[in-house]
């Protein structure tokens, strides 16, 4: 099977690689066809595609939109898009906003309970000014010596209900959505088995996604479990959507699963890749 990497992140959003330096290290790993998708921007884009086109790397553009679902932070990708699209554009823009003034409540939360400067600290990891997020705090949580990785950062500091938590509301799913179809992508649930909904909320937010004109899941990613492959993989072939695969690769010592390193797609799902013609 073709080894499809669809989901990674450089320093546009919170990865530590260059786009550039991701396509070189997708290409030693023997991936076939990849795609960056950093969270809420598609600033890279355009060194990324530039970066992969020298490697002969085929190149997909993306993106991973957050979104806020039943009071849950949920991910959205969107694979094929033309990062030009202005409904694209501006819809990230309005989204991107919002981080501003939350990574301020983080910081002062965090204040609270005697972590000084964690905004100006947070920034020193930032390259994209507009996309500060809590992995840029959980680094320098880490540089202060109280975590020593970013795990436990979420676990004690970040996660939900922990004393950095803000709670934030983010774009809608028919936002994502619609977002991605006006630039003329298609829209996957980025690792399903990250969210803790009942199988009551699951099932209508699978249903509610397919009726805006989602087609995908993620089934294979670095976000899940080996068991989590299968159950997905039973998921997408009882709700007809196309089966993603991605390392949601963040950086050397970040990430679990390094670019095109994840197995192959559990058999009988029809990959999201499938009429790409690669
Ligand atoms: P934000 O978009 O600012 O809420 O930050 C979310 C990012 O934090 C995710 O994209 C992950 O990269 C990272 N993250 C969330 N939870 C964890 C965790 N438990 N361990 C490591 N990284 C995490
Ligand atoms: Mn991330
Ligand atoms: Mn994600
Ligand atoms: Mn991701």
């Amino acid at each position: 099977m073709l080894n499809a990497d669809l989901h990674c992140h450089s320093i546009f959003s919170d990865g530590t690689l260059t786009p550039t330096a991701l396509a070189a290290r997708a290409k030693e790993n023997g991936v076939d066809v990849w795609a960056m998708t950093d969270h809420d921007e598609v600033g890279g884009l355009a060194e990324a595609r530039t970066a992969a086109a020298a490697l002969d790397l085929p190149f997909v553009a993306g993106v991973e939109i957050s979104i806020t679902w039943s009071g849950q932070t949920v991910h959205i990708v969107g694979l094929q898009i033309d990062e030009t699209n202005e409904t694209l554009v501006q819809g990230l823009a309005s989204t991107r906003g919002g981080r501003e003034p939350r990574a301020r409540e983080i910081a002062a939360q965090l204040e609270k309970i005697g972590i000084k400067g964690a905004y100006e600290g947070a920034l020193k990891f930032v390259d994209n000014p507009d996309l500060i997020s809590r992995t840029h705090f959980a680094r320098y949580i880490i540089e202060l010596g109280l975590c020593n990785n970013l795990h436990d950062v979420f676990a004690n500091y970040l996660g939900e209900g922990k004393p950095g938590f803000v709670p934030h509301r983010w774009a809608s799913l028919q936002n994502s959505v619609d977002w991605i179809r006006a630039a003329g992508g298609i829209a996957v649930i980025a690792h399903p088995g990250r969210y803790k909904f009942t199988d009551l909320a699951f099932d209508a937010l699978f249903k509610e996604f397919k009726s805006f004109g989602g087609v995908g899941i993620e089934v294979t990613t670095g976000s899940h479990t080996v068991d989590q492959y299968d159950f997905y993989a039973k998921v997408a072939k009882d709700y007809d959507f196309l089966a993603s695969r991605g390392s949601d690769f963040h950086g050397p010592g970040e990430s679990r699963v390094d670019l095109g390193g994840l197995p192959p797609l559990p058999t009988g799902v029809k990959p999201v890749w499938h009429n790409w013609g690669w």
